[in-house]
Protein backbone atom coordinates (compact mmCIF):
# COMPACT_ATOMS: atom_id res chain seq x y z
CA UNK A 1 0.00 0.00 0.00
CA UNK A 2 1.55 3.11 -1.02
CA UNK A 3 1.29 5.83 1.29
CA UNK A 4 1.58 10.00 0.89
CA UNK A 5 3.03 11.66 3.85
CA UNK A 6 2.38 15.80 2.57
CA UNK A 7 1.02 17.34 -0.52
CA UNK A 8 2.35 20.51 -0.84
CA UNK A 9 1.09 23.61 -2.93
CA UNK A 10 2.74 26.73 -4.01
CA UNK A 11 6.46 25.37 -4.01
CA UNK A 12 8.90 27.02 -6.29
CA UNK A 13 11.61 25.38 -5.73
CA UNK A 14 10.81 22.06 -7.59
CA UNK A 15 10.72 22.63 -10.88
CA UNK A 16 9.70 25.38 -13.13
CA UNK A 17 6.61 27.50 -12.09
CA UNK A 18 4.22 27.01 -9.16
CA UNK A 19 3.77 23.72 -8.19
CA UNK A 20 1.97 21.21 -6.29
CA UNK A 21 4.62 18.66 -4.81
CA UNK A 22 3.61 15.32 -3.94
CA UNK A 23 5.55 13.19 -1.08
CA UNK A 24 5.69 9.59 -1.52
CA UNK A 25 6.46 8.00 1.93
CA UNK A 26 9.06 5.41 2.38
CA UNK A 27 12.78 5.54 0.42
CA UNK A 28 15.49 3.02 -0.19
CA UNK A 29 18.30 5.24 0.95
CA UNK A 30 18.78 6.41 4.78
CA UNK A 31 20.84 9.90 3.92
CA UNK A 32 22.26 10.81 7.74
CA UNK A 33 21.15 14.78 6.47
CA UNK A 34 18.01 14.02 5.01
CA UNK A 35 15.04 16.61 5.29
CA UNK A 36 12.27 14.24 5.19
CA UNK A 37 12.96 11.72 8.04
CA UNK A 38 9.51 10.72 8.10
CA UNK A 39 9.48 10.05 4.18
CA UNK A 40 12.15 7.26 5.18
CA UNK A 41 10.01 4.86 6.52
CA UNK A 42 7.33 3.15 4.20
CA UNK A 43 5.36 2.89 6.73
CA UNK A 44 2.64 4.57 9.12
CA UNK A 45 4.28 6.78 11.76
CA UNK A 46 2.97 8.50 14.99
CA UNK A 47 4.65 11.86 15.49
CA UNK A 48 4.72 13.18 19.06
CA UNK A 49 5.51 16.80 19.47
CA UNK A 50 6.87 17.66 22.72
CA UNK A 51 5.76 21.37 23.08
CA UNK A 52 2.49 21.22 22.90
CA UNK A 53 2.12 17.93 24.90
CA UNK A 54 0.02 19.16 28.27
CA UNK A 55 0.97 15.47 29.69
CA UNK A 56 -2.74 14.56 30.16
CA UNK A 57 -2.63 10.93 29.03
CA UNK A 58 -5.74 10.67 27.66
CA UNK A 59 -3.80 9.03 24.04
CA UNK A 60 -2.78 6.64 26.88
CA UNK A 61 -5.74 5.61 27.46
CA UNK A 62 -7.18 5.39 24.10
CA UNK A 63 -4.68 3.25 22.24
CA UNK A 64 -6.15 -0.21 21.57
CA UNK A 65 -2.29 -1.82 21.38
CA UNK A 66 -0.83 -0.64 25.00
CA UNK A 67 1.89 1.22 22.82
CA UNK A 68 1.38 4.25 25.29
CA UNK A 69 2.89 5.03 28.63
CA UNK A 70 3.83 7.52 30.70
CA UNK A 71 7.10 6.90 31.87
CA UNK A 72 9.30 9.92 33.98
CA UNK A 73 7.07 12.54 32.89
CA UNK A 74 7.57 11.39 28.93
CA UNK A 75 5.19 10.33 26.38
CA UNK A 76 6.80 7.14 25.38
CA UNK A 77 5.73 4.53 22.41
CA UNK A 78 6.67 1.25 22.07
CA UNK A 79 7.00 1.32 18.29
CA UNK A 80 6.42 -3.10 18.47
CA UNK A 81 3.05 -2.23 19.12
CA UNK A 82 2.32 0.67 17.65
CA UNK A 83 0.14 0.08 14.32
CA UNK A 84 -0.16 3.44 13.30
CA UNK A 85 -3.89 3.77 13.75
CA UNK A 86 -4.22 7.20 14.57
CA UNK A 87 -6.74 6.94 17.02
CA UNK A 88 -4.60 8.32 19.72
CA UNK A 89 -4.13 11.66 17.73
CA UNK A 90 -8.08 11.49 17.97
CA UNK A 91 -8.02 11.48 21.74
CA UNK A 92 -5.39 14.31 21.92
CA UNK A 93 -7.21 17.36 23.11
CA UNK A 94 -3.75 19.52 21.98
CA UNK A 95 -2.85 18.39 18.08
CA UNK A 96 0.07 17.04 20.03
CA UNK A 97 0.00 13.62 18.18
CA UNK A 98 0.02 13.08 14.14
CA UNK A 99 0.31 10.42 11.88
CA UNK A 100 2.77 10.61 9.01
CA UNK A 101 1.66 8.56 6.12
CA UNK A 102 -2.26 8.28 4.76
CA UNK A 103 -3.96 5.91 1.88
CA UNK A 104 -5.10 8.88 -0.44
CA UNK A 105 -6.64 7.14 -3.40
CA UNK A 106 -6.04 8.40 -7.37
CA UNK A 107 -8.97 10.73 -7.17
CA UNK A 108 -7.84 12.78 -4.13
CA UNK A 109 -4.88 13.53 -4.79
CA UNK A 110 -6.07 14.41 -8.48
CA UNK A 111 -9.03 16.52 -7.18
CA UNK A 112 -6.09 18.53 -5.11
CA UNK A 113 -3.94 18.45 -8.51
CA UNK A 114 -6.46 19.86 -10.72
CA UNK A 115 -7.82 22.52 -7.63
CA UNK A 116 -4.04 24.40 -8.98
CA UNK A 117 -4.74 24.24 -12.64
CA UNK A 118 -5.06 28.23 -12.75
CA UNK A 119 -1.83 28.72 -10.48
CA UNK A 120 0.11 25.83 -12.85
CA UNK A 121 -1.69 27.69 -16.11
CA UNK A 122 -0.35 31.13 -14.69
CA UNK A 123 3.16 30.07 -13.60
CA UNK A 124 4.25 27.58 -16.26
CA UNK A 125 4.33 25.01 -13.47
CA UNK A 126 2.74 21.46 -12.53
CA UNK A 127 3.09 18.88 -10.26
CA UNK A 128 6.25 17.40 -8.40
CA UNK A 129 5.96 14.04 -7.08
CA UNK A 130 8.82 13.34 -4.41
CA UNK A 131 9.44 11.66 -0.92
CA UNK A 132 10.90 9.82 0.51
CA UNK A 133 11.46 7.73 -3.29
CA UNK A 134 8.40 8.05 -5.57
CA UNK A 135 10.04 5.67 -8.10
CA UNK A 136 9.53 2.87 -4.99
CA UNK A 137 5.41 3.11 -5.78
CA UNK A 138 5.16 2.78 -9.35
CA UNK A 139 1.90 1.63 -9.86
CA UNK A 140 0.46 5.03 -8.17
CA UNK A 141 3.35 6.93 -9.66
CA UNK A 142 2.18 6.08 -13.12
CA UNK A 143 -1.45 6.35 -12.64
CA UNK A 144 -1.04 9.68 -11.69
CA UNK A 145 0.95 10.31 -14.21
CA UNK A 146 -0.84 9.12 -16.69
CA UNK A 147 -3.68 11.43 -15.42
CA UNK A 148 -1.70 15.00 -15.73
CA UNK A 149 -0.90 13.46 -18.93
CA UNK A 150 -3.71 13.45 -20.03
CA UNK A 151 -4.79 17.24 -18.43
CA UNK A 152 -1.52 18.42 -20.13
CA UNK A 153 -0.52 19.11 -16.69
CA UNK A 154 3.52 19.47 -16.13
CA UNK A 155 4.68 16.21 -14.46
CA UNK A 156 7.95 16.57 -12.64
CA UNK A 157 9.58 13.37 -11.09
CA UNK A 158 12.13 13.76 -8.06
CA UNK A 159 13.85 10.90 -7.74
CA UNK A 160 17.13 9.50 -5.77
CA UNK A 161 17.32 6.90 -8.86
CA UNK A 162 18.23 4.14 -6.60
CA UNK A 163 15.98 2.19 -8.88
CA UNK A 164 16.25 -0.25 -11.85
CA UNK A 165 17.11 1.09 -15.10
CA UNK A 166 14.36 -0.07 -17.27
CA UNK A 167 11.56 1.53 -14.10
CA UNK A 168 13.72 5.13 -14.48
CA UNK A 169 13.59 4.64 -18.01
CA UNK A 170 9.38 4.06 -17.67
CA UNK A 171 9.27 7.08 -15.19
CA UNK A 172 11.04 9.13 -17.81
CA UNK A 173 9.09 8.64 -20.57
CA UNK A 174 6.18 9.43 -18.58
CA UNK A 175 6.88 13.08 -17.84
CA UNK A 176 8.35 16.11 -18.44
CA UNK A 177 11.27 16.81 -15.77
CA UNK A 178 13.11 14.27 -13.98
CA UNK A 179 15.04 15.94 -10.91
CA UNK A 180 17.99 13.86 -10.01
CA UNK A 181 19.87 13.55 -7.18
CA UNK A 182 23.48 13.26 -6.97
CA UNK A 183 24.63 13.07 -3.53
CA UNK A 184 28.34 11.60 -3.73
CA UNK A 185 30.70 11.04 -6.18
CA UNK A 186 32.24 7.90 -4.18
CA UNK A 187 30.92 5.06 -3.90
CA UNK A 188 32.47 4.19 -0.57
CA UNK A 189 31.34 7.39 0.88
CA UNK A 190 27.72 7.63 -0.84
CA UNK A 191 27.32 4.42 0.82
CA UNK A 192 28.42 5.46 4.51
CA UNK A 193 25.78 8.55 3.95
CA UNK A 194 23.12 7.40 2.52
CA UNK A 195 23.64 3.58 3.20
CA UNK A 196 23.74 2.08 -0.63
CA UNK A 197 26.53 2.40 -3.52
CA UNK A 198 26.45 4.99 -5.89
CA UNK A 199 26.97 3.33 -9.35
CA UNK A 200 23.40 2.40 -9.98
CA UNK A 201 22.53 6.04 -9.39
CA UNK A 202 25.46 7.14 -12.34
CA UNK A 203 24.94 4.46 -14.40
CA UNK A 204 21.18 5.67 -14.46
CA UNK A 205 22.27 9.84 -14.67
CA UNK A 206 24.16 8.13 -17.73
CA UNK A 207 21.18 6.34 -19.19
CA UNK A 208 18.91 9.29 -19.14
CA UNK A 209 21.64 11.54 -20.64
CA UNK A 210 22.70 9.09 -23.55
CA UNK A 211 18.52 8.72 -24.33
CA UNK A 212 17.88 12.35 -23.98
CA UNK A 213 15.43 12.57 -21.56
CA UNK A 214 15.27 16.09 -19.93
CA UNK A 215 17.10 15.39 -16.11
CA UNK A 216 18.34 18.57 -13.81
CA UNK A 217 20.94 17.45 -11.61
CA UNK A 218 20.55 18.25 -7.94
CA UNK A 219 23.21 18.11 -5.30
CA UNK A 220 22.42 18.72 -1.86
CA UNK A 221 25.37 21.12 -0.98
CA UNK A 222 26.92 20.05 2.54
CA UNK A 223 29.62 21.10 4.22
CA UNK A 224 31.58 18.41 5.72
CA UNK A 225 29.61 15.63 3.70
CA UNK A 226 30.48 16.64 -0.13
CA UNK A 227 31.07 20.33 -0.32
CA UNK A 228 34.60 19.73 -0.92
CA UNK A 229 36.28 20.58 -4.08
CA UNK A 230 37.31 16.92 -4.89
CA UNK A 231 33.80 15.83 -4.70
CA UNK A 232 32.18 18.86 -6.94
CA UNK A 233 34.79 18.57 -9.20
CA UNK A 234 34.27 14.64 -9.95
CA UNK A 235 30.67 15.84 -10.40
CA UNK A 236 31.49 18.02 -12.78
CA UNK A 237 33.81 16.33 -14.52
CA UNK A 238 30.90 13.27 -14.82
CA UNK A 239 28.28 15.79 -15.99
CA UNK A 240 30.74 17.03 -18.66
CA UNK A 241 30.99 13.70 -19.96
CA UNK A 242 27.48 13.58 -20.72
CA UNK A 243 25.71 14.58 -24.03
CA UNK A 244 23.58 17.68 -23.40
CA UNK A 245 25.86 18.70 -20.67
CA UNK A 246 25.90 22.82 -22.08
CA UNK A 247 22.28 22.62 -21.70
CA UNK A 248 21.74 21.04 -18.42
CA UNK A 249 21.85 23.34 -14.95
CA UNK A 250 23.30 21.46 -11.82
CA UNK A 251 20.80 23.03 -8.67
CA UNK A 252 22.78 22.98 -5.60
CA UNK A 253 20.53 22.80 -3.09
CA UNK A 254 22.60 24.19 0.49
CA UNK A 255 21.60 22.01 3.54
CA UNK A 256 19.89 23.57 6.91
CA UNK A 257 19.01 21.43 10.29
CA UNK A 258 15.86 21.60 9.61
CA UNK A 259 15.61 17.69 10.58
CA UNK A 260 16.14 17.92 13.86
CA UNK A 261 12.81 18.46 15.10
CA UNK A 262 11.36 15.90 13.40
CA UNK A 263 13.65 13.32 14.53
CA UNK A 264 12.11 14.76 18.04
CA UNK A 265 8.98 13.93 17.30
CA UNK A 266 9.69 10.85 15.79
CA UNK A 267 11.74 9.27 18.36
CA UNK A 268 14.82 8.68 15.59
CA UNK A 269 17.94 9.70 16.35
CA UNK A 270 19.22 13.02 14.35
CA UNK A 271 22.85 12.17 12.90
CA UNK A 272 23.62 9.52 15.67
CA UNK A 273 27.34 9.62 14.65
CA UNK A 274 27.81 13.53 15.19
CA UNK A 275 29.34 13.75 11.70
CA UNK A 276 30.26 16.73 11.39
CA UNK A 277 27.56 18.70 8.83
CA UNK A 278 27.00 21.96 8.21
CA UNK A 279 25.23 24.46 6.02
CA UNK A 280 27.52 25.96 3.35
CA UNK A 281 29.42 29.27 3.26
CA UNK A 282 28.29 32.22 0.68
CA UNK A 283 32.45 31.21 -0.28
CA UNK A 284 31.93 27.41 -0.46
CA UNK A 285 29.01 28.17 -2.88
CA UNK A 286 30.40 30.43 -4.96
CA UNK A 287 33.47 28.12 -5.38
CA UNK A 288 31.11 25.27 -6.12
CA UNK A 289 29.43 27.19 -9.14
CA UNK A 290 33.20 28.00 -10.36
CA UNK A 291 34.19 24.50 -10.57
CA UNK A 292 31.00 23.93 -12.68
CA UNK A 293 31.75 26.96 -14.81
CA UNK A 294 35.20 25.84 -15.18
CA UNK A 295 33.68 23.12 -16.87
CA UNK A 296 31.23 24.44 -19.15
CA UNK A 297 28.27 23.69 -16.83
CA UNK A 298 25.83 26.33 -15.16
CA UNK A 299 25.08 25.85 -11.82
CA UNK A 300 22.42 27.68 -9.49
CA UNK A 301 21.57 28.01 -5.41
CA UNK A 302 18.90 28.39 -3.76
S1 LIG B 1 -1.21 5.17 16.44
FE1 LIG B 1 -2.65 3.63 17.29
S2 LIG B 1 -1.32 1.95 17.96
FE2 LIG B 1 0.01 3.74 17.67
S3 LIG B 1 0.13 4.71 19.67
FE3 LIG B 1 -1.54 5.72 18.57
S4 LIG B 1 -3.38 4.59 19.17
FE4 LIG B 1 -1.63 3.32 19.72
S1 LIG C 1 -3.21 13.16 24.71
FE1 LIG C 1 -1.85 14.65 23.72
S2 LIG C 1 -1.50 16.20 25.29
FE2 LIG C 1 -2.32 14.39 26.36
S3 LIG C 1 -0.49 13.23 27.00
FE3 LIG C 1 -1.10 12.42 25.01
S4 LIG C 1 0.13 13.60 23.53
FE4 LIG C 1 0.19 14.71 25.46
Amino acid sequence: MSLIFDIKKYSINDGPGIRLTVFFKGCPLNCIWCHNPEGISPKKEKMHNRNKCIKCKSCVGHCPNSALAMEYDEIITDANLCVGCGQCTEACPTGALEISGAELSVDYIMKEIKKESFVFDQSEGGVTFCGGEPLMHRSLLMELLDKCGELRIHRAVDTSLYATESLVREIAQNCELILADMKHMDPAMHKKYTGESNELILSNIRMLANEGFTFTPRIPLIEGINADEQNITAAARFLASLPGFEERTVELLPYHNVAKGKHEKLYTNYNPDNIPMDKPSPETIARCIAIFDSYGIEATSR
